[in-house]
Formats: structure tokens, C-alpha cells, sequence
């Protein structure tokens, strides 16, 4: 469910038509819709309240790489949500977003020795570690702080979540987490260690999953792994499940489970687990309260269907060239017939393609089209190539708008640059 709908045959977020959005800002623009955030937002708690997750409840860490914009963390930390954060840049947003930092978890293979530093003066709530050597690192760094690190491992559960290989990360080949069987082995070493404190466990499968089986299947693995943990003595006081649930982005597809049944399936899969349960949901918080707003700049024959070249291109929206993603592509107001039509970028690589062959709204130059399920990995991917400044992102709230990230200028992106002293002067 999101808030982006049709009013007198024009696309409104809210109660704003998105023409006039285009009209004062300009196109290419990201649009946020803040209902629909604080609905997704509440609509995951509430599928929540079965779990048994003792005193505290269930925390809710927004994973912030979806979309680390400072308005939209700002929203999800008024409704008390918690965040995942997978940088020091992500950490340092997710405070100055208002988020206390016991409620922040730090994930990702790659935390430098410097993000360890920032993250214990910050105080954070766990560290999610993903190998022996990076516990050995974050046992030096806070042994030379005089402090102390609560952490988890996470553990690759060997699991195929059946999603797309490149945000596929549970499988033993992948990156991710310490291989299972070697769980007891890395647990054990860890306690030995000084700094740290082990006080939990963590799994993250992979994004956009349909099926619920694979997450399942993993959390039965993870069950079974705290069993034996505490077996060998250690304290599981946490137990971090991950996000991943998808989004719908194409209509005529089945839609992935609702955030109802994963709540009941996880509450049957924790049940006398006796820890206080993690997740880190992003996509299905923030993937459809945003579109990528764009004008047709001209559209062009093709040899089956007409080109329809938009303003909007790979490096404002990166997933179909990434992913080979598919994103519902709307007119803002619909002229009638829909056609079949290939959409594409200004940008110089095939990859540039948004849909091929797409049934879609019959547009025109000038016409404003809308990427629908946006808000997801869509800004925070942004680049500026071919020398285009980064996309403008707003956030709608009822009636209201404001810009929340200006539109780069040209001097910005480019009067950063320096030349060397052997160019300088002629
Ligand atoms: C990316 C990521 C998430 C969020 O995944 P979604 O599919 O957006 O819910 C959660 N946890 C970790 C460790 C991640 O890397």
C-alpha cells in the first residue's frame, strides 16, 4: 500500500500532484511520501506483537544503506525505530537523525579499525561481526579505549534465499558471516578475547525475498546454533534476524508475503528462543514510499517499439542496470491508450535501459513519468556519471513538501576538482 494515486487524472504523494512538484523543482526528482513510510513502519511492528522477545520487545533497526536520506531517518526515529548501519557514515547520520545509539547495530565484513573507534565512543547497542580476525581487530581498538564491545557473530547459514544472486548473501560462497559449522570454535575464541563481550547472534540471508522457506529454514539453523552455544556456556541474550522481506514492484506478479506472515512464521521459528529478537527491515519500509519523478525529453522510433528517452538515467536509478530490476513506469497524467514502448536514459551505455518492450502510458515529449518503488536503494545508489549532478530528493507529509536534498549544482560537481601544478598556468 503506498499513497502515490490518481486525483482528477493526475498522480498525487498525498495530497501534492506531483506536476507541481515537477514544476518548482524540476526534473529528475525524487519524491518521498511520509505516510506511506510511517505506515510501513507500523504496519512491521504490528506484525510483530506475537514474538516473544522479552521485556524490551523486539528492536527494530532501520537498515539505513535503503535510504540514508536525513528526513527520512528523521521520521523513523520519531517512531522509535533503531538503526543497522553498515559505515561510520551511516553510524554518524543515524545519529545526528535523532536515533540513540543503543539502539544501533553496526553489520558489514569490511568495519575498518577508525569505525570500530567511532562506533564505541558512540556507544552503540552491538556489533554484528562477521569473521575471527575482525573480532580481533575490535578486541585491540577497544582494548585501546579502555572500553568494552557487546557483539554477535553472524553466522552464514549456507541457505539460498532464492532471490538474485548479487543481494544473495547466505550462501557459503558468499561474503557474509562466519561459516556455520565453525560457529562453536569462533564463539568460544571470542570469549577469550578482552574488549569484547559476546552477547548474541545474527543472520541476514539476502534482499527482496518472496518466499518465506529460505528465512525459515535459516532461523531453524540459528535456533538450534543458540541451543548449542549455550550448551558451551556462552550468555545468547540477542538474537539479530535481518531483513530481506520484499516489496511488490510489478502489479501483474504475486505479491511477497505480507509483514503479517513473516511476524507469525518468525514468532512460531523463535518460540522459546528466550532472547531479545533484532531485525533490520529496509526495503519493505522504504521501497514503494518513493518514486523517481522524470520528463520525457523526446521520443524516438526503435525497429519494434519507439524509444521514450527520459531525463532520469542509470546513474539516479541504477537498479535495472544492476539487477536487470523491473520497475512499474507510470504517466503523472495518463493521456489514455498505452502502447508498447522501450524507456531509457540520456546516459552513453545500452545498460541505460529502464524497460524494454514495456506496456506502458502512451507519452509525449514533455510528459512526467514516475518510476514507481523508488524509495529502495534508488537515491543512495545515485552517481554522477556522465557528469550529472546528483538528483534532487523531497519529501511529501499531507499537503506539505519540502526539499530535503537540493538538486547538486553544476559547480559543485565539478569546482571540487583540482588541477595539478604542472597544468596550472600556461
Ligand atoms: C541490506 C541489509 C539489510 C536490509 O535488507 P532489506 O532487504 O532492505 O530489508 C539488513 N541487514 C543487513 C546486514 C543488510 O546488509
Amino acid at each position: 500500500m503506498d499513497h502515490f494515486l490518481y486525483r482528477d487524472g493526475v498522480m498525487h504523494a498525498e495530497d501534492v500532484p506531483l506536476t507541481l512538484i515537477a514544476e518548482a523543482v524540476g526534473t529528475p526528482t525524487y519524491v518521498y511520501s511520509t505516510a506511506t513510510i510511517e505506515r510501513h513502519a507500523r504496519v512491521f511492528k504490528e506484525a510483530l506483537a506475537d514474538v516473544e522477545s522479552g521485556p524490551d520487545g523486539p528492536l527494530v533497526a532501520y537498515a539505513v544503506k535503503a535510504n540514508p536520506n536525513a528526513a527520512v531517518l528523521a521520521t523513523l526515529a520519531r517512531l522509535g525505530l533503531g538503526a543497522d548501519v553498515v559505515s561510520g557514515g551511516e553510524l554518524v547520520r543515524a545519529r545526528r537523525a535523532g536515533i540513540a545509539a543503543e539502539k544501533i547495530i553496526f553489520s558489514g565484513v569490511g568495519k575498518t579499525a577508525d569505525e570500530m573507534a567511532l562506533a564505541l565512543r558512540e556507544g552503540i547497542g552491538q556489533f554484528n561481526l562477521e569473521s575471527e580476525e575482525e573480532a580481533e581487530t575490535l578486541s585491540a581498538v577497544a582494548t585501546s579505549l579502555g572500553m568494552e564491545a557487546r557483539v554477535a557473530f553472524r553466522i552464514n547459514p549456507d541457505v539460498d534465499a532464492g532471490t538474485h544472486a548479487k543481494i544473495s548473501t547466505g550462501k557459503s560462497e558468499n561474503k557474509f558471516g562466519i561459516p556455520y559449522a565453525g560457529a562453536i570454535a569462533a564463539y568460544a575464541r571470542a570469549a577469550e578475547r578482552p574488549g569484547v563481550r559476546v552477547q548474541g547472534i545474527a543472520v541476514h540471508i539476502g534482499s527482496q525475498l518472496t518466499d518465506l522457506t529460505p528465512l525459515e529454514a535459516a532461523f531453524g539453523r540459528i535456533g538450534a546454533l543458540i541451543a548449542e552455544l549455550r550448551a558451551a556456556g556462552h550468555a545468547i541474550a540477542t538474537a539479530d534476524l535481518g531483513g530481506g522481506l520484499g516489496v511488490p514492484y510489478d502489479p501483474s506478479q504475486p505479491a511477497p508475503p505480507p509483514p503479517a506472515l513473516y511476524g507469525a512464521m518468525v514468532a512460531k521459528a523463535t518460540k522459546g528462543w528466550n532472547a531479545r529478537l533484532i531485525f533490520e527491515p529496509g526495503r519493505v519500509i522504504i521501497g514503494n514510499a518513493g518514486v523517481l519523478l522524470t520528463r520525457v525529453i523526446r521520443v524516438k522510433p526503435g525497429a519494434a517499439n519507439p524509444f521514450v528517452i527520459v531525463d532520469a538515467a542509470m546513474n539516479d536509478l541504477m537498479r535495472p542496470a544492476l539487477y536487470d530490476a523491473w520497475h512499474d513506469i507510470r504517466a503523472i497524467v495518463p493521456r489514455g491508450p498505452r502502447v508498447a514502448a522501450n524507456v531509457v536514459g540520456p546516459v552513453c551505455e545500452t545498460g541505460d535501459t529502464f524497460a524494454m518492450g514495456r506496456a506502458m502510458d502512451r507519452v509525449e515529449a514533455g510528459d512526467l513519468v514516475a518510476f514507481m518503488t523508488a524509495g529502495a536503494y534508488a537515491a543512495t545508489m545515485a552517481s554522477t556519471y556522465n557528469s550529472r549532478p546528483l538528483t534532487p530528493e523531497i519529501v511529501v507529509n499531507g499537503a506539505d513538501w519540502s526539499v530535503v536534498r537540493p538538486r547538486q549544482s553544476l559547480e559543485q560537481l565539478i569546482g571540487e576538482e583540482r588541477l595539478p601544478n604542472w597544468l596550472q598556468g600556461d
